[in-house]
């Protein structure tokens, strides 16, 4: 199984579902089976109790799951048929794990967010990506999982550990990271400076957590200018080929396109050695 995560930084609502979605649908054209997660890092249960004001969309999946907007983007853009599992919250886990505790699962030991909660993350992950999605019936090659929220949020915290030890598990050329940035540009519209700095702090927050990204997505109202992605390339001490720009589109479904012109699919190939498990293209 193949990884790819796509977490982010600066501020909520920079796209991320959108690149995941996107993201996948790219491996898709490649022949590839996909499978999405989305992690929410809330202590709901799920989205269903939660007001449309303030979340959006409640997805509703065929086994009836209530779920957050992204899972729709993920069916819609993959053509994928997903589950209530396949949308994890901090609520789900520790439920699963308070009712193991209940009866006497962990053998009289102290349950722990490290290692019991990370690792009831990675089982629930591991499970999951496995499960079959689209008509085909077979088993996934590659399962993108969104992280929801930014990176130094309190609640990520143990997503995240259990996501850098996943990667452990996966082995090496199993596991890919994009990280979503924003660059505002200031003062906002055309002739304004396209700043460089938050996304800089993001990618250190994001290493500084144990989490190394291999892709750096910017979300900008505008096209980013070449010096701007030097910039960010130079500041984070990444290749420029790792550095891919994300404006504003007129409609999300041109967003695979614009990750396609940067050649995004051959730098997942290459990091995760997809040559190796590539399959005649799919028709989507
Ligand atoms: P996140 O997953 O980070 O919360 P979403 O992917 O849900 O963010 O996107 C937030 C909003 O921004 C959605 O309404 C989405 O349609 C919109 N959006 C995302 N990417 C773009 C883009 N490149 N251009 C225009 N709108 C976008």
């Amino acid at each position: 199984m193949k990884y790819v995560l796509v977490s982010g930084g600066v501020i909520s609502g920079v796209g991320k579902g959108i690149i995941a979605s996107s993201t996948g649908l790219l491996l898709k054209t490649i022949g590839l089976t996909v499978t999405s997660i989305k992690i929410d890092p809330y202590i709901n249960i799920d989205a269903g109790t939660m007001s449309p004001i303030e979340h959006g969309e409640v997805y509703v999946t065929d086994d009836g799951g209530e779920m957050d907007l992204d899972l729709g983007n993920y069916e819609r853009y993959l053509l994928t048929t997903l589950t209530r599992d396949h949308n994890i919250t901090t609520g789900k886990i520790y439920q699963q794990v308070i009712e193991r505790e209940r009866v006497g699962q962990y053998l009289g030991k102290t349950v722990q967010v490290v290692p019991h909660i990370t690792n009831a993350i990675q089982d629930w992950i591991e499970r999951v990506a496995k499960v079959p999605v689209d008509e085909s019936g077979a088993e996934p090659d590659v399962c993108i999982i969104e992280l929801g929220g930014t990176v130094g949020d309190i609640e990520s915290a143990p997503f995240i550990h259990a996501v850098s030890q996943l990667q452990r598990r996966a082995g090496k050329g199993n596991y890919a990271q994009i990280h979503v940035s924003y660059v505002p540009v200031i003062p906002p519209g055309p002739g304004g400076e396209q700043k460089t700095k938050p996304t800089q702090r993001a990618v250190s927050d994001v290493r500084s957590a144990g989490l190394n990204p291999d892709l750096i997505a910017c979300r900008c109202e505008q096209p980013l200018e070449d010096t701007t992605i030097d910039k960010i390339a130079n500041m984070c001490q990444m290749e420029r080929k790792q550095v891919v720009a994300v404006h504003n589109v007129s409609t999300t479904y041109h967003v695979p396109l614009l990750l396609e012109k940067q050649k995004l699919l051959k730098t997942l190939s290459e990091l995760l050695n997809l040559s190796s498990i590539q399959q005649p293209p799919a028709r989507i």
